[in-house]
């Protein structure tokens, strides 16, 4: 799927080229002319990255930006005018990612939105990886050497918290205070048996081994094979 792109510009010329040039590189472009509209917009849908005109009609570009902060981390690049300093430093200081200064090169605006997306999908700490396990909190996905994992909600808590606490061998009773809270009232067993899902779904499917039995103390999820 294409990454997508909201332009938030009243100048429609200037819009029109740079919709142009986007859509050439393989984004899909959505524009809107003004502060407010180009706000709801960003607001009620989910973009890769905004690129944000400062001078707009209705609400400016530093006014869409922090009431779009409040809600949403979406990447913004600001568009500011030359020499504007203090709305590059106000811009940066309200959440802006980078800004570029116009009149610009459609190559800088390009490089600056690679660099601006590439650190949108670089891992972060909202990421966490045990060996071939990836876990990103935020999007709520697993992969396992990068093919996608569905999880219920219940394996999702139970995988995070593992992982989370790697190498450490944690108890039943732990897993079960933690996961499904201290008033869980089920059987006993439904941690074992949660493992097994996992590691059906993660280890079995994927022929790796992470997730480890250590007998008659719990579970513990590491890469090594090797004694605990
Ligand atoms: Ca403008």
């Amino acid at each position: 799927m294409p990454q997508s792109i909201l332009l938030i510009e009243d100048e429609e010329s200037l819009a029109r080229f740079v919709e142009l040039e986007l859509t050439h590189e393989g984004y899909a472009v959505t524009k809107r002319f003004d502060g407010r509209e180009g706000l709801n917009c960003a607001l009620e849908n989910n973009f890769d990255l905004i690129l944000l005109d400062i001078m707009l009609p209705s609400l400016n570009g530093l006014e869409v930006l922090r009431r779009l902060r409040k809600e949403k981390n979406t990447p913004v690049i600001l568009l500011t005018a030359r020499d504007a300093v203090m709305d590059k430093v106000t811009g940066l200081d309200t959440g802006a990612d980078d800004y570029v200064t116009k009149p610009f090169a459609i190559e800088e605006l390009l490089a600056r939105l690679r660099a601006a997306l590439r650190k949108q999908t670089a891992p972060a700490e909202d990421t966490l990886a045990v060996g071939p396990v990836r876990l990103d909190k935020l999007r709520h996905t697993v992969s396992v050497n990068g093919n996608e994992v569905t999880l219920t909600s219940r394996e999702f808590q139970l995988l995070q918290y593992m992982m989370e606490n790697a190498g450490i061998v944690l108890s039943r009773e732990t897993l079960l205070s933690t996961v499904w809270g201290y008033d869980y009232m089920g059987e006993t067993n439904v941690v074992d048996v949660y493992i097994r899902y996992l590691r059906q779904k993660i280890d079995e499917a994927h022929d790796v081994k992470t997730l480890h039995t250590i007998r008659g103390v719990g579970y513990v999820m590491k890469t090594e094979e090797n004694h605990v």
